[in-house]
């Protein structure tokens, strides 16, 4: 499957047109942003930790029931995807606190959550991806009452996948954000699953194996994604 065309270059991913009308290339980047893009850097060697991580995740979730966007891996840093119409909603499941959800309620770092919490944002850059009430999807015609309740319950699923993945391998999916899109007649988890887009503690020793290295300047910032594949993936590339 060729590239054709640059179709949309984000911050961390670029997507491309193939001879397929249906099918789509994401090639994944080295570059990082943080808070907003405020922040930007390199990361070398994330584009092929986040694009092989994420497709075996796919993979693990499709594998499980949940209808992805994923078609298959097509080298170290691109997989070919199903051409999908973003919907503009960042599902944000939580099973412990971290990040902005401490700043916004001051509840401690680390506070385990007995049930998770699912927040949607507004994905829209310009308006820097407020928290969003579901009145506001629905009004808005983000989605439906359908839908929503859809996203809602397949991110509990997920979670529920991942969350057992994860605790086998010795780490905490502290929280993760999901995207969805379009497809046809369905809806399809898309974008990525990755160090980008997770906060993932080591079990024991609480150390972050995320971005979270990046955005704090923790150092070991490379070897962080790359012992995440490793764990994931059984292997270093
Ligand atoms: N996240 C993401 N993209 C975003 C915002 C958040 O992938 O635009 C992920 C982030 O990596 C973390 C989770 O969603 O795993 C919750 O992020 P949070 O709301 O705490 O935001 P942040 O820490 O980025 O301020």
């Amino acid at each position: 499957m060729n590239k054709i065309e640059k179709l949309y270059e984000g911050k961390a991913k670029i997507v491309y047109s193939t001879e397929d009308p249906e099918l789509v290339v994401q090639f994944f980047k080295d570059d990082a942003t943080a808070f907003d893009g405020v922040k930007k850097g390199q990361i070398s060697g994330k584009g092929v930790a986040n694009n092989l991580i994420s497709c075996h995740l796919f993979d693990m979730l499709e594998k499980n029931g949940i209808a992805t966007h994923f078609v298959k891996r097509l080298s170290d840093n691109e997989m070919l995807v199903r051409r999908v119409v973003i919907i503009p909603i960042e599902l944000v499941v939580r099973n412990v606190a971290a990040g902005s959800l401490c700043k916004r309620y001051g509840i401690p770092e680390g506070e385990i959550f007995p049930e998770p919490i699912v927040e949607r944002y507004y994905k829209n850059d310009a308006f820097h991806d407020p928290l969003m009430d579901d009145d506001h999807i629905i009004r808005f015609k983000l989605a439906n009452a359908a839908e929503l309740t859809f996203l809602k319950t397949t991110a509990m699923r997920i979670n529920q996948i991942l969350q057992d993945f994860f605790n086998s391998i010795g780490i905490t999916l502290v929280d993760f954000k999901l995207e969805f899109g379009h497809y046809k007649d369905r809806l399809l988890l898309a974008d990525e699953i990755s160090p980008d887009t997770c906060r993932f503690w080591e079990k024991g020793t609480q150390r972050k194996l995320d971005k979270d290295r990046f955005r704090f300047d923790l150092g070991d910032v490379e070897s962080a994604y790359v012992e995440m594949l490793k764990r994931i993936t059984g292997s270093s590339s």
